[in-house]
C-alpha cells in the first residue's frame, strides 16, 4: 500500500492543498469505503451518518481516528506505545490538517478491571484530598496523606485482603467435594492430576494412612492433617505396591522408588494460586477456593486508619457507593458555605474552611456535568467494564468538559446510546461546550435529535457492506447552530 502523510504532503498534490480549518481527506479504503474524498470542517460538531454496516464507523474510527492516533504514537517512547490499544494502520491515501483525536468510546479488551466511575472522572481524587484535609479524625491519630484513601496503593489498602475487599479460602468441603470416595478414588479432588496426584497419595501410604476407607469415615485429625498440614515431610515412596507390601518393604528397608514429598492440599491449592504462569492451572485451582467478604476491612477495601476518617458522619467508602445524586446532595451545602453552622465545622480551623469549601465546590460542578448527562444514579465504586458503552462515553465526555484542552477531535461512537430522551439536550450542551473551548467533535449517531444539531453531515452509503462505502456530505441545512468554520 502506498501511503502519504503530511510530512511529504509539501510536493504539489493532485487536488491542491487543504483549506485552513478543514480536515481534508483522499483515498479512503478502509473496510469497505470506495476510495472516499472528503472535507470535514474543523472546530465544528460533524454527525457521520448512514445504515449500520455503511462504512460510517470504518471513516470515523478505522480511518481518521486510527491516523491520528498512529501519528500521536510514533512520537511516543514504544514502552508508552505499549500501553495503547493500537489501532490497524488505515488504509488511505492522505490526510491533512488532522489534529490530535481522542476516542471516548469504549476500548474493549482492555485490562482496567479496577477502573471504576470515581477513578475514569477523578472524582476519587478529590474525594481523597477532601478526607485527607478535611475529614473527621478520630481523637490521637494522626493525619493521613490523600493516597492513604486508596485501596490501590500500600499506604491505603487492607493488609487482610491487599485491597481487594474479598478474602479467597479454602474449606474441607470445597476441596472434598464427594466424600464417599476414598483417597485412591481421589477424594481430594483439589490435589493436582495425574502422576504428582498419585505421588502424594503414594506418600499417605508410606506413612500409614488409608487410602481405602471412605473419606468421611476417617479420623477428623487425619483429614485435618492432608488438608491442612504446612508440614512437607519427605518419605520414601514404593510405587506400584499395596498398602501391605509397602508396610513389608519398609520393614526390610527395601530400596525405595524414589524419595517423595507431601504437600498438603490447602498449601498447595494456595502456592498454586499465587506462584503459577499457567492460566488453565490457575483455573483449576480457584475451583477448589471460595471468596468471602473481608472480616477486617468489611469489603471495604481500606485500612481501619482510613476507615475511622469521616466526612459528614460518612467514611470514604460509604461515600463512594452512594449514587452520585445523593453525593451531590451531600455536598452541595457545604460548597455553598452553609455547612459551618453545624458543630463539627464550627470547630474547623478558617484555613480548613476555605479548602473544605474550594474542594467541596469543585466535586459539586462536576458533579453537576455528570447529573446533566443523566448518570446520576451511578456510584463512584462502580466498575466501568460493568457501564454500557453510552454510559462510558457521557461519563468520559463529563470529565472532558472541565479537562480544558483544546485543538483536539472527539470521536463519538454513538454517545446517546441508551440515554433517556429527556436527557439529549444536556448531551448536545456538553457537545457544545467542547466545540466552543475550540475543539473538533466527530460523531457517528443515529439519534435524530444529535443529527438536527450537526454543522456539518458526512452521510456514508447508501446502503451496507459492498453496496456502501461512499462517502456524500454537506453543510447541515437549516442549523440554527452553523458555524462557519473557515
Ligand atoms: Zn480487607
Amino acid at each position: 500500500m502506498r501511503r502519504k502523510t503530511e510530512d511529504n504532503a509539501s510536493k504539489p498534490a493532485q487536488g491542491g492543498q487543504s483549506r485552513p480549518g478543514y480536515v481534508r481527506v483522499r483515498g479512503a479504503r478502509e473496510h469497505n469505503l470506495k476510495n472516499v474524498d472528503l472535507e470535514i470542517p474543523r472546530d465544528a460538531l460533524v454527525v457521520f451518518t448512514g445504515v449500520s454496516g455503511s462504512g460510517k464507523s470504518s471513516l470515523a474510527f478505522g480511518t481518521l481516528y486510527a491516523e491520528a492516533q498512529r501519528r500521536y504514537l510514533e512520537s511516543v517512547s514504544p514502552y508508552a506505545r505499549r500501553l495503547f490499544h493500537q489501532m490497524p494502520v488505515p488504509e488511505v491515501d492522505e490526510i491533512d490538517g488532522l489534529p490530535p483525536a481522542v476516542a471516548l468510546q469504549q476500548q474493549r479488551g482492555s485490562p482496567t478491571t479496577r477502573s471504576s466511575v470515581g477513578s475514569v472522572s477523578t472524582l476519587s481524587n478529590s474525594l481523597r484530598m477532601l478526607y485527607s484535609r478535611a475529614g473527621d479524625y478520630p481523637p490521637g491519630q494522626e493525619l493521613l496523606y490523600a493516597e492513604s484513601f486508596s485501596p490501590n496503593t500500600p499506604e491505603g489498602a487492607c493488609p487482610e485482603c491487599s485491597g481487594l475487599g474479598r478474602v479467597y479460602e479454602v474449606t474441607e468441603q470445597s476441596m472434598v467435594p464427594d466424600d464417599t470416595l476414598t483417597i485412591r478414588e481421589r477424594a481430594v479432588a483439589a490435589w493436582p492430576p495425574a502422576w504428582h496426584g498419585q505421588n502424594l497419595r503414594d506418600i499417605l501410604v508410606t506413612m500409614g494412612f488409608d487410602v481405602d476407607t471412605p473419606w468421611r469415615e476417617l479420623p477428623k485429625k487425619d483429614r485435618d492433617w492432608i488438608l491442612f498440614t504446612d508440614e512437607t515431610p519427605t518419605v520414601p515412596v514404593y510405587a506400584g505396591l499395596t498398602p501391605e507390601e509397602t508396610k513389608q518393604a519398609l520393614k526390610r528397608k527395601d530400596t525405595p522408588s524414589y524419595q517423595g514429598t507431601f504437600t498438603g492440599a490447602k498449601r498447595y491449592v494456595l502456592q498454586t494460586f499465587a506462584n503459577t504462569e499457567s492460566a488453565s492451572m490457575k483455573k483449576r485451582v480457584a475451583r477448589y477456593m471460595v471468596s468471602a467478604e473481608c472480616p477486617l476491612c468489611r469489603g471495604k477495601r481500606l485500612r481501619q486508619e482510613a476507615l475511622s476518617v469521616t466526612f459528614a458522619g460518612v467514611d470514604i467508602a460509604d461515600i463512594s457507593r452512594m449514587p452520585l445524586a445523593r453525593l451531590h446532595a451531600l455536598l452541595l451545602p457545604y460548597a455553598s458555605g452553609e455547612a459551618p453552622k453545624n458543630v463539627r465545622q464550627a470547630k474547623l480551623h478558617p484555613e480548613q474552611l476555605i479548602v473544605t469549601r474550594r474542594i467541596a465546590e469543585d466535586l459539586v460542578a462536576r458533579l453537576e456535568v455528570l447529573l446533566a448527562l443523566g448518570l446520576g444514579y451511578l456510584a463512584l465504586e462502580r466498575s466501568t467494564p460493568t457501564l454500557s458503552p453510552g454510559e462510558l462515553q457521557r461519563l468520559r465526555l463529563a470529565t472532558q468538559v472541565r479537562s480544558n484542552l483544546f485543538g483536539v477531535v472527539y470521536v463519538l461512537d454513538e454517545p446517546s446510546a441508551g440515554l433517556h430522551p429527556a436527557d439529549t439536550e444536556a448531551l448536545l450542551t456538553a457537545l457544545d461546550q467542547l466545540k466552543a473551548s475550540g475543539n473538533s467533535l466527530f460523531v457517528v449517531e443515529h439519534a435524530l435529535d444529535v443529527i438536527r444539531r450537526a454543522d456539518w453531515i458526512v452521510d456514508v452509503g447508501p446502503a451496507a457492506g459492498e453496496r456502501g462505502g461512499e462517502g456524500e456530505q454537506g453543510k447541515a441545512a437549516g442549523n440554527r447552530h452553523r458555524s462557519d468554520s473557515r
